[in-house]
């Protein structure tokens, strides 16, 4: 069984799938392994320390690829990468499938067995392959770090000779997973921290770790989670007491955080412009999910967009891959728990149990066709 680990062809992408430390349990479940020269460098992982866990290190994609029966990588194959792999060939990733029927379709025709690991069920039993958990995580702790490194005061309250400085105000708005490491992360540096969300589970957690929860607690806010732990998109009257709400708070704050997301649909818009201006000079917001469309007003993919007031707003993409080397860290643990399970120890070959629900949960194609039912080619 050989298994190859790609570097990532998007120059956006820092991160690796596989560490030193999981190439040594793919090595003991009797694989083979090869990575790509340099896949490693931007995650502060050198070709040498690839080696010495046991791997080999090839030049280029294509020798990488070569004969490879799984291949392990953070984002999608790109075009130019799918010739390279052997028919029938595993790959696991983060496939960012939604509104991608094309590049599913390209997978597809390569004759891939294509895992998304995005769409891993959280389960008990899957909590350790969890990726969305593990880099929304990091996304959260960074995300603060961010905010606080724009923000040209301290975090603390500090008492000088000089005179006392009061401590910042951080608002976190969405308390998922990014959001309750924000929140810790904004309190072991100082600040008073106050948070919301629209599902009344979270209210106990911002509570838990220190911070004051500030919601409209109306009938609907009862009803807002799904069975699936996610939130509901509110109707516009919620939307409206919401904003009536947050609009007095925000003006009084120094850093936000927003976190806010609705599976497959566009982030809610929570911040608008007029709160914004709202805000005094020097203030930060720093919008996580300027990727799914943002939740702050002006926010821009891949900027830092200064008002005319004088207050940033942070639109790092790929926050994750800020912490490169842990992310990567995080990932490849990730990967290596499911790939375990893909794999026939005894044999040491690939032995896909069809009929898993974590297989059936992730697989996106196989044998020539999109075989997920989530992403079924429109009929024409
Ligand atoms: P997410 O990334 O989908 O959304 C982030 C947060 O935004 C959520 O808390 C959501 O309620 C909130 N939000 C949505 N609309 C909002 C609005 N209009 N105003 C304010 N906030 C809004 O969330 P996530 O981090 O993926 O977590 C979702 C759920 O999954 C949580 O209940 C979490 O505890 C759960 N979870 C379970 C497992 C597991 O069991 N293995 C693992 C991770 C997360």
């Amino acid at each position: 069984m050989r298994i190859a680990v790609l570097s990532e062809a998007d120059p956006a992408e820092p991160r690796v799938a596989a560490v030193p430390e999981t190439v040594k349990k793919f090595v003991g479940l009797g694989a083979e392994v090869v990575v790509q020269a340099g896949a490693g460098l931007k995650a502060g992982v050198p070709d040498a320390e690839y080696e010495a866990a046991g791997a080999t290190v090839a030049q280029g994609a294509e020798e990488t690829a070569r004969d490879a029966d799984l291949v392990l990588k953070v984002r999608r194959p790109a075009a130019e990468e799918l010739p390279l792999l052997k028919k029938g060939a595993a790959v696991v990733a983060i496939m960012d499938p939604y509104g991608r029927e094309a590049e599913l379709k390209a997978m597809a025709d390569a004759g891939v067995t294509g895992f998304a690991m995005e769409l891993m069920p959280r389960i008990t039993r899957a909590q350790v392959m969890d990726v969305l958990s593990s880099q929304a995580n990091l996304a959260g702790y960074r995300a603060v770090v961010d905010g606080a490194a724009e923000y040209g005061r301290s975090m603390p309250m500090m008492m000088t000779a000089a005179g006392t400085v009061p401590a910042a105000r951080v608002f976190v708005m969405g308390v998922g997973v990014a959001g309750l490491q924000a929140i810790a992360t904004a309190r072991r540096l100082g600040a008073v921290v106050t948070a919301t969300d629209v599902r009344p589970a979270t209210k106990e957690q911002v509570e838990s770790l220190g911070a004051k929860f500030v919601a409209v607690e109306d009938e609907e806010f009862k009803q807002a989670e799904t069975a699936g732990g996610y939130a509901k998109e509110m109707s516009a009257e919620y939307q409206q007491k919401q904003a009536e709400l947050v609009k007095g708070h925000i003006a009084k704050q120094d850093i936000v955080i927003t976190t806010a997301l609705i599976p497959g649909r566009p982030a809610p818009k929570l911040v608008s412009e007029e709160m914004v201006a709202s805000m005094k000079p020097g203030s930060v917001l720093v919008d996580l999910a300027v990727e799914r469309g943002g939740n702050v007003a002006g926010a821009k993919a891949g900027e830092i967009v200064t008002t005319e007031k004088g207050v940033k707003i942070v639109g790092h993409t790929n926050v994750a891959g800020r912490l490169a080397a842990t992310a990567s860290s995080l990932y490849a643990r990730n990967l290596f728990a499911f790939v375990e399970t893909l794999i026939d120890k005894e044999a040491k070959a690939l032995a896909i149990k069809w009929d898993d629900e974590l297989v059936k949960a992730t697989n996106l194609t196989r044998d020539g066709e999109v075989v997920h039912a989530s992403f079924q080619p429109k009929a024409a």
